[in-house]
């Protein structure tokens, strides 16, 4: 939404008045997300593939921070990034449902009196772009433009919704459309090279905003296309990892991200950029050799167990987030938007429940713990489990895909995920206290808890 004069104020306001510092170069550093679709915990060389090879990623963890327990918002395309875009439990934007992620024929998307991280961002300042796969809304009033994106290029959706025939009084679905801004400038585009056009298109806004206002920093957001299914690789890059068409995939954008570092460091600007990469849910199973692995965590994309929302996540910025540093802070996409806020000086909304966190004292000093305690995950719009400390209990369980109904649990199960992190052995047995003390924090979570309008079915 456009900013109410109030809330543009306080942002203006905490602009002039800090953290910024006349001549800190920490105080209004550039912001770059880059943020995979389907990547699992386990699918880089640094999380412990040991045939996918990300040298890229791999030496930005070793420049920054790698960690360990980082959680997306959801186990699905959608809400996962509403979550990430608004800080907040995608059931309060109405972007969980039945249906689960949008589709060609939704009328609903990210609702226009959510306040992004771009529109904070846009507000103190920042020039702004989203390159890649939106997926909040692909009607005019839902798109990036409309959400406080100066620019936007990529797919709206999924590149797997398209070609569909009409069916259950739903319209087909069209050939996959690229878009620049609100226009559609190709339809079906190639998808081998849609890595390397997110790339280019991400390098060309950096450029541009460093060539018209170096002062001014700026905003990118990259939600690549791959490697969700289908996977496409260019020629250049067919055939060149052990792990097959997968790792080509993953390696792609692998050499993508050391590309956007490299234009970094050539702009001088590496030190006053933080880069975050992560990935919207966990590996896609069912799909079998073209879907990936969550390392030793337990199912994949759809599910709430660890391996449906645990992700990798590497924080860069030199000199700033210590260099090789492992931390095993629990913290979540949730927590990008009021880190962001802190770093640029804009002051997230005060007028709604916000269930992200602050991190900068866990990138910029190392802070161990971390101020996050607590992560609910749900799937579609019910609560199947929540996390607090090592104790995760799961009321509800079901497997990605493959598993038609949810098995419901009574007495709720119950693992230790520091010695357990593959949810193995329930131990609610021998923690009765543990098992109701977080029944009563769900209780108190779903009391005050409003979901928004559905946006899905
Ligand atoms: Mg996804």
């Amino acid at each position: 939404m456009k900013l109410t004069a109030p809330l543009a104020c306080t942002v203006l306001l905490a602009l002039a008045l800090g953290p910024a510092v006349a001549g800190d170069e920490t105080a209004r550093p550039n912001l770059v997300v880059i943020f995979c679709d389907d990547l699992g915990y386990g699918d880089l060389s640094c999380y412990g593939h040991p045939t996918i090879h990300t040298p890229r990623l791999d030496q930005m963890a070793a420049e920054g921070m790698r960690f360990t327990q980082f959680y997306s918002a959801a186990p699905v395309c959608t809400p996962s990034r509403a979550g990430l875009l608004t800080g907040r439990l995608p059931l309060r934007s109405g972007l969980c449902g039945r249906r689960r992620v949008l589709f060609p024929d939704s009328t609903g998307g990210l609702p226009d009196d959510e306040v992004t991280l771009a529109e904070l961002l846009s507000s103190a300042g920042y020039a702004t772009a989203c390159i890649g796969k939106w997926h909040l809304g692909h009607l005019p009033q839902y798109l990036p433009t409309r959400h406080g994106f100066d620019y936007y290029f990529g797919i709206p959706y999924s590149n797997d919704m398209h070609g569909r025939p009409a069916q259950n009084n739903r319209p087909a679905w069209q050939p996959l459309p690229l878009m620049r801004n609100e226009e559609i400038v190709e339809t079906a585009p190639d998808q081998g090279r849609l890595t390397e056009r997110y790339t280019d298109e991400a390098i060309g806004f950096i450029r541009r905003s460093i060539d018209a206002d170096r002062s001014r920093p700026f905003f990118v957001y990259l939600p690549h296309t791959m490697p969700h299914v289908p996977l496409h690789a260019s020629s250049d890059d067919s055939g060149r990892s052990l792990r097959g068409l997968y790792g080509d995939v993953v390696e792609a954008i692998d050499r993508g991200t050391g590309r956007i570092l490299d234009t970094l460091r050539e702009l001088n600007v590496a030190e006053n950029t933080l880069v975050f990469f992560s990935s919207d849910n966990g590996p896609w199973l069912s799909q079998k050799l073209n879907g990936g692995s969550a390392g030793c965590l337990r199912d994949g994309k759809g599910s709430t167990w660890e391996g449906g929302m645990r992700e990798p996540g590497i924080a860069w910025w030199p000199g700033h987030v210590p260099e090789g540093q492992v931390s095993h802070a629990m913290a979540s996409t949730l927590d990008l938007l009021p880190t962001f806020c802190q770093l640029a000086g804009a002051t997230p909304p005060t007028d709604r429940p916000l269930d992200g966190y602050d991190l900068s004292a866990v990138l910029l000093k190392g802070d161990r713990v971390g101020p996050r305690e607590i992560m609910y995950f749900y799937r579609g719009a019910e609560l199947f489990a929540v996390r607090r400390g090592p104790w995760k209990l799961h009321l509800r369980t079901q497997s990605g895909y493959g598993q038609p109904r949810p098995e419901t649990h009574d007495p709720p199960l119950l693992f230790h995920l520091d010695r357990d992190p593959g949810e193995s052995f329930d131990v609610a047995k021998n923690q009765p206290q543990v098992v109701a003390e977080l029944q009563e924090l769900i209780r108190q979570h779903q009391a005050e808890l409003r979901p928004g309008k559905n946006q899905l079915d």
